[in-house]
């Protein structure tokens, strides 16, 4: 059984990177039938917010991400006690107590000298009385994981086979003197715990993941499957970041951009699929590989979602669309038929709302030339009418008139919707009826 999670700390709104990472992972999983676990990362107590937890689940949701189970790193502190505790006995988690400054001389040094800033284990070298003496003074230990200097190996789903040599890194701070974690410890506790199968995140995680490796093992288990994908950057190579609020989901959403069109470029972009619109989750999901993932960042241009946008709402089916239409009293045995007669004008969904007036309610008719006008509503068919109407009649005014082109369509399209552009009136004339056309066409508002 497949299982992913998306572990987002709960520090502000998600972005377009962020939603890139939780659809992967959603569209991986699903792809086999999997689970996937939102499991907010909010074990730093004094940034995390329960309303930006409760954020991140409405901006998922609207995504069309659901999840199977919601999980808080808050509420699991026990575990994470435990697994320090087994660690310590292991000898695998040592105490330190060099202060900030402390370790930043050290770091100084060993640049001056042309060493690498490696952690230099020198609180393994205390002695029990050393530590007495130093919590005495009122020090507070910090604790390291040990690592086992090796080269660690994994194949990544993204970039293939990769090894980080674990010599190269400081040993990894996992408890801090406050007794508060850092993220690495909690997230490979929960991941064995939740029988984590993939992990698939950003590639700022490359550096961690050999020393998640070595944690994994430590605590008896093995690691899951690593995939890191490229990041998002703007044209000018910038990252998106949480704190500045660009490109938020919840902007996105204010601005009426449809979320089918935001998770297409999410994902898409920086794979070997082009960008475009999709119709569902499924679809977007549907042959896309973490294969697929380029290794090169993925240049994004926001201004590309608007277009998006709209190419994704002209290709949306009613199905998918009812609901909302329905929200905005746009019912009944009309619904579809008009749908399907708009969307491929629309720039918003909103848009809607204004054409719904148009054929439902009443408009002030616009009237140039008012005997050609006169002329079309006598020669308006009998009902029943069909998309087929509009031909006939206006073939039966080309001949009547000797119009054409723009002299012939354009008064009617401004009499009928009172708009100088618009939908198809093909579409649009058997919704609007021949009570209201015969109306506007005669002046009348209707
Ligand atoms: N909270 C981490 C992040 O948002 C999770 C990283 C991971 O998936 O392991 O970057």
């Amino acid at each position: 059984m497949t299982i992913v999670r998306f572990a987002p700390s709960p520090t502000g709104r998600i972005h377009l990177g962020n939603a890139r990472t939780a659809l992967l992972n959603y569209l991986f999983t699903k792809a086999h039938n999997g689970l996937f676990l939102l499991r907010f990362d909010d074990t730093d107590l004094e940034r995390s917010k329960e309303e930006y937890a409760l954020d991140i689940e409405v901006d998922l949701a609207w995504l069309g991400v659901k999840p199977d189970l919601v999980l808080r790193q808050s509420q699991r502190f026990a575990l994470y006690h435990e697994a320090a505790e087994r660690l310590r006995a292991a000898g695998r988690l040592y105490p330190c107590y060099e202060t900030a400054d402390e370790l930043d001389r050290k770091r100084k040094r060993q640049q001056a000298k042309g060493q690498p800033p490696v952690y230099d284990r020198a609180a393994l070298a205390l002695t029990p009385d050393d530590r007495a003496a130093l919590e005495a003074q009122g020090r507070k230990p910090h604790w390291r994981f040990l690592l086992e200097h090796r080269t660690v190996h994994w194949n990544d789903l993204v970039r293939g086979e990769s090894h980080i040599d674990s010599a190269s890194l400081s040993d990894p701070v996992l408890l801090r003197e406050d007794g508060s974690y850092l993220y690495t410890l909690p997230s490979v506790v929960d991941d064995l715990d939740q029988k984590i199968t993939h992990v698939i995140r950003g590639e700022d995680h490359v550096t961690n993941t050999a020393v998640q490796i070595e944690l994994f093992e430590a605590l008896g288990g093995t690691a899951p499957v690593f995939a890191h994908h490229n990041l998002l950057v703007s044209e000018s190579g910038e990252g998106l970041s949480k704190r500045s609020g660009a490109l938020s989901i919840g902007g996105l959403r204010d601005q009426d951009i449809e979320s089918l069109a935001v998770a297409a470029l999410a994902v898409l972009t920086g794979t070997s699929h082009a960008v475009h619109a999709v119709t569902s989750l499924e679809e977007l999901g549907k042959d896309l590989e973490p294969s697929h993932i380029s290794r090169t960042p993925a240049k994004f241009d926001p201004a590309e979602l608007a277009g998006l946008s709209a190419r994704t709402l002209h290709a949306l089916p009613f199905e998918t669309v009812r609901d909302r239409l329905a929200a905005h009293d746009i019912l009944g045995y009309k619904a579809e038929a008009f749908w399907l007669a708009v969307r491929g004008n629309l720039s918003t969904f909103l848009d809607v709302v204004t054409w719904w007036r148009i054929i439902e309610g009443e408009i002030e008719p616009v009237r140039e030339d008012l005997d050609y006008l006169e002329e079309a509503g006598r020669a308006l068919p009998e009902e029943p009418w069909d998309e087929n109407a509009w031909a006939a009649w206006t073939e039966v005014l080309k001949s009547r008139t000797g119009r054409k082109g723009r002299a012939l369509f354009h008064p009617l399209r401004l009499a009928l919707t009172g708009r100088e552009q618009g939908p198809e009136l093909a579409g649009l004339l058997p919704l609007i009826g021949k009570l209201k056309a015969s109306a506007r066409l005669s002046g009348r508002a209707a």
